[in-house]
Protein backbone atom coordinates (compact mmCIF):
# COMPACT_ATOMS: atom_id res chain seq x y z
CA UNK A 1 0.00 0.00 0.00
CA UNK A 2 1.21 3.32 -0.58
CA UNK A 3 2.54 5.64 2.20
CA UNK A 4 -0.99 7.85 1.87
CA UNK A 5 -3.30 4.92 1.71
CA UNK A 6 -1.51 3.70 4.85
CA UNK A 7 -1.63 6.85 6.61
CA UNK A 8 -5.31 7.65 5.39
CA UNK A 9 -6.06 4.22 7.26
CA UNK A 10 -4.29 4.47 10.30
CA UNK A 11 -6.16 8.71 10.84
CA UNK A 12 -9.81 7.12 10.13
CA UNK A 13 -9.70 4.91 12.90
CA UNK A 14 -8.04 7.43 15.52
CA UNK A 15 -9.73 9.07 18.20
CA UNK A 16 -10.31 12.53 17.76
CA UNK A 17 -8.05 13.69 20.53
CA UNK A 18 -5.43 11.56 19.52
CA UNK A 19 -2.10 12.90 17.52
CA UNK A 20 -0.17 10.42 15.22
CA UNK A 21 3.52 11.31 14.89
CA UNK A 22 4.33 9.96 11.48
CA UNK A 23 7.70 8.23 12.62
CA UNK A 24 10.22 8.92 9.48
CA UNK A 25 13.58 7.93 10.52
CA UNK A 26 16.24 6.74 8.00
CA UNK A 27 13.27 7.80 5.30
CA UNK A 28 13.98 9.94 2.23
CA UNK A 29 12.54 13.18 1.91
CA UNK A 30 10.19 11.94 -0.91
CA UNK A 31 8.35 9.97 1.52
CA UNK A 32 8.06 12.48 3.94
CA UNK A 33 6.68 15.15 1.51
CA UNK A 34 4.06 12.35 0.27
CA UNK A 35 2.65 11.75 3.99
CA UNK A 36 3.00 15.42 3.72
CA UNK A 37 0.77 15.84 0.71
CA UNK A 38 -2.29 13.76 2.48
CA UNK A 39 -2.09 16.30 5.01
CA UNK A 40 0.33 14.90 7.82
CA UNK A 41 2.19 17.65 9.54
CA UNK A 42 3.55 15.99 12.67
CA UNK A 43 6.87 14.08 11.69
CA UNK A 44 9.24 12.09 14.51
CA UNK A 45 13.00 11.74 14.22
CA UNK A 46 15.90 10.20 16.43
CA UNK A 47 18.41 11.80 15.20
CA UNK A 48 19.15 15.25 15.54
CA UNK A 49 21.70 15.84 12.51
CA UNK A 50 18.96 13.61 10.27
CA UNK A 51 16.05 15.94 11.81
CA UNK A 52 17.75 19.57 11.14
CA UNK A 53 18.97 18.29 7.24
CA UNK A 54 15.25 17.46 6.86
CA UNK A 55 13.88 20.88 8.70
CA UNK A 56 16.03 22.90 6.60
CA UNK A 57 14.38 20.85 3.27
CA UNK A 58 10.97 20.55 3.61
CA UNK A 59 8.09 22.59 4.22
CA UNK A 60 8.25 25.21 7.17
CA UNK A 61 4.71 24.38 8.47
CA UNK A 62 6.12 20.99 9.43
CA UNK A 63 5.95 20.16 13.38
CA UNK A 64 9.51 18.09 14.33
CA UNK A 65 9.46 15.71 17.31
CA UNK A 66 12.47 14.34 18.83
CA UNK A 67 11.65 11.00 19.48
CA UNK A 68 15.25 9.42 20.40
CA UNK A 69 17.65 10.11 23.09
CA UNK A 70 19.44 13.32 22.82
CA UNK A 71 23.03 14.20 23.63
CA UNK A 72 23.34 17.09 25.76
CA UNK A 73 25.96 18.48 23.15
CA UNK A 74 23.65 18.57 20.54
CA UNK A 75 20.55 19.98 22.03
CA UNK A 76 21.75 23.56 20.28
CA UNK A 77 21.39 22.61 16.64
CA UNK A 78 17.17 21.87 17.48
CA UNK A 79 16.35 24.44 19.80
CA UNK A 80 15.82 26.77 17.33
CA UNK A 81 12.73 25.30 15.74
CA UNK A 82 12.28 21.88 17.85
CA UNK A 83 8.20 21.40 18.46
CA UNK A 84 8.60 18.68 21.05
CA UNK A 85 11.51 16.80 22.91
CA UNK A 86 10.08 13.10 23.81
CA UNK A 87 13.26 11.79 25.02
CA UNK A 88 13.86 13.60 28.14
CA UNK A 89 15.18 11.53 30.51
CA UNK A 90 17.66 13.04 32.35
CA UNK A 91 17.46 16.61 34.83
CA UNK A 92 20.65 17.79 33.08
CA UNK A 93 19.11 17.22 29.54
CA UNK A 94 16.59 19.57 30.78
CA UNK A 95 19.04 22.26 32.05
CA UNK A 96 20.63 22.66 28.61
CA UNK A 97 17.31 22.49 26.41
CA UNK A 98 16.60 25.51 29.05
CA UNK A 99 19.54 27.43 28.42
CA UNK A 100 19.17 26.57 24.35
CA UNK A 101 16.22 27.46 24.48
CA UNK A 102 16.57 30.76 25.96
CA UNK A 103 18.92 31.40 23.49
CA UNK A 104 16.38 30.92 20.91
CA UNK A 105 14.12 33.08 23.00
CA UNK A 106 11.85 30.16 23.00
CA UNK A 107 9.88 28.12 25.22
CA UNK A 108 10.09 24.74 24.12
CA UNK A 109 8.00 21.50 25.50
CA UNK A 110 9.35 18.29 26.43
CA UNK A 111 8.16 14.87 27.99
CA UNK A 112 9.63 13.20 30.28
CA UNK A 113 10.68 9.48 29.20
CA UNK A 114 9.70 6.64 32.02
CA UNK A 115 11.34 3.60 32.20
CA UNK A 116 8.38 0.97 31.93
CA UNK A 117 9.82 -2.16 29.81
CA UNK A 118 11.65 -5.06 31.75
CA UNK A 119 14.55 -4.10 28.94
CA UNK A 120 17.98 -2.78 30.29
CA UNK A 121 18.11 -1.49 27.23
CA UNK A 122 15.25 0.94 27.12
CA UNK A 123 16.21 4.41 28.59
CA UNK A 124 13.92 6.82 31.10
CA UNK A 125 13.05 7.92 34.62
CA UNK A 126 11.77 5.07 37.43
CA UNK A 127 8.87 6.91 39.32
CA UNK A 128 11.02 8.06 42.37
CA UNK A 129 13.28 9.65 39.84
CA UNK A 130 10.31 11.25 38.11
CA UNK A 131 9.17 12.66 41.71
CA UNK A 132 12.49 13.64 42.46
CA UNK A 133 12.59 15.90 38.81
CA UNK A 134 8.96 17.60 39.19
CA UNK A 135 10.39 18.18 43.23
CA UNK A 136 13.33 19.70 41.67
CA UNK A 137 11.82 22.16 38.80
CA UNK A 138 9.53 23.13 41.23
CA UNK A 139 11.93 24.58 43.46
CA UNK A 140 13.98 25.43 40.47
CA UNK A 141 11.94 26.57 37.42
CA UNK A 142 13.36 26.32 34.35
CA UNK A 143 11.64 29.14 32.28
CA UNK A 144 11.99 28.06 28.94
CA UNK A 145 10.83 24.20 29.52
CA UNK A 146 7.04 23.34 29.17
CA UNK A 147 6.93 19.80 30.66
CA UNK A 148 3.61 18.44 28.53
CA UNK A 149 3.58 15.46 29.49
CA UNK A 150 5.16 11.88 29.60
CA UNK A 151 6.47 9.08 26.64
CA UNK A 152 7.33 5.58 27.54
CA UNK A 153 8.14 2.68 25.15
CA UNK A 154 6.63 -0.90 25.93
CA UNK A 155 8.95 -3.66 26.11
CA UNK A 156 9.22 -5.75 22.81
CA UNK A 157 7.45 -9.05 23.16
CA UNK A 158 4.13 -10.62 21.62
CA UNK A 159 2.47 -11.21 25.08
CA UNK A 160 -0.44 -8.57 24.90
CA UNK A 161 -1.19 -8.89 29.01
CA UNK A 162 2.64 -7.68 29.63
CA UNK A 163 2.53 -4.35 26.66
CA UNK A 164 -1.26 -3.57 28.52
CA UNK A 165 0.19 -3.83 32.11
CA UNK A 166 3.24 -1.40 31.06
CA UNK A 167 1.01 0.92 29.17
CA UNK A 168 -1.26 0.96 32.41
CA UNK A 169 1.80 2.09 34.85
CA UNK A 170 2.75 4.82 32.93
CA UNK A 171 -0.85 5.97 32.52
CA UNK A 172 -0.78 6.04 36.08
CA UNK A 173 2.43 7.67 36.38
CA UNK A 174 1.25 10.25 34.08
CA UNK A 175 -2.49 11.12 36.14
CA UNK A 176 0.34 11.62 38.87
CA UNK A 177 2.11 14.24 37.12
CA UNK A 178 -1.27 16.11 36.08
CA UNK A 179 -1.62 16.28 39.62
CA UNK A 180 1.51 18.75 40.01
CA UNK A 181 1.67 19.79 36.27
CA UNK A 182 -1.89 20.28 35.46
CA UNK A 183 -0.93 21.76 32.21
CA UNK A 184 0.77 18.55 31.39
CA UNK A 185 -2.14 16.94 28.77
CA UNK A 186 -0.19 14.77 26.36
CA UNK A 187 0.77 11.13 26.84
CA UNK A 188 2.77 9.76 23.98
CA UNK A 189 2.77 5.87 23.79
CA UNK A 190 2.36 3.42 21.17
CA UNK A 191 3.95 2.28 17.86
CA UNK A 192 2.75 0.63 14.93
CA UNK A 193 2.53 -2.77 16.77
CA UNK A 194 0.93 -1.99 20.15
CA UNK A 195 -0.77 1.68 19.26
CA UNK A 196 -4.36 0.28 19.36
CA UNK A 197 -3.71 -1.28 22.71
CA UNK A 198 -2.02 1.92 24.03
CA UNK A 199 -5.06 4.09 22.38
CA UNK A 200 -7.33 2.05 25.04
CA UNK A 201 -4.76 2.66 27.83
CA UNK A 202 -5.39 6.33 27.59
CA UNK A 203 -2.43 7.47 24.92
CA UNK A 204 -2.85 10.85 23.75
CA UNK A 205 -0.10 10.38 21.10
CA UNK A 206 1.66 7.57 18.94
CA UNK A 207 4.45 7.61 17.29
CA UNK A 208 3.97 4.97 13.81
CA UNK A 209 7.09 4.38 11.66
CA UNK A 210 6.84 1.20 9.21
CA UNK A 211 3.43 0.88 9.47
CA UNK A 212 3.56 4.26 7.66
CA UNK A 213 6.37 4.17 5.90
CA UNK A 214 7.29 0.44 5.43
CA UNK A 215 10.39 -1.50 7.09
CA UNK A 216 13.81 0.34 7.40
CA UNK A 217 16.65 -0.28 6.27
CA UNK A 218 19.37 0.85 8.50
C1 LIG B 1 11.42 4.11 15.71
C2 LIG B 1 10.56 4.55 16.85
C3 LIG B 1 9.16 4.49 16.76
C4 LIG B 1 8.41 3.94 15.57
O1 LIG B 1 8.53 2.57 15.51
P1 LIG B 1 7.65 1.67 14.51
O2 LIG B 1 7.62 0.34 15.12
O3 LIG B 1 8.33 1.72 13.18
O4 LIG B 1 6.29 2.32 14.44
C5 LIG B 1 8.44 4.97 17.84
N1 LIG B 1 9.04 5.47 18.95
C6 LIG B 1 10.37 5.54 19.05
C7 LIG B 1 10.96 6.10 20.29
C8 LIG B 1 11.18 5.07 18.01
O5 LIG B 1 12.52 5.15 18.14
Amino acid sequence: MSIQKQLLSILEELPKHVHLVAVSKTKPNADLKEAYAAGQRIFGENKIQEMTQKWETLPKDIQWHMIGNVQTNKVKYMAPYVSLIHGVDRYKLLKEINKQAAKSDRVIDCLLQMHIAQEDTKFGFNKEELETVVTDLKANPLPHIRIKGLMGMATFTDNQNQIRSEFKTLKQQFDWLQTQHPEANELSMGMSGDYALAIEEGSTMIRVGSKIFGSRNY
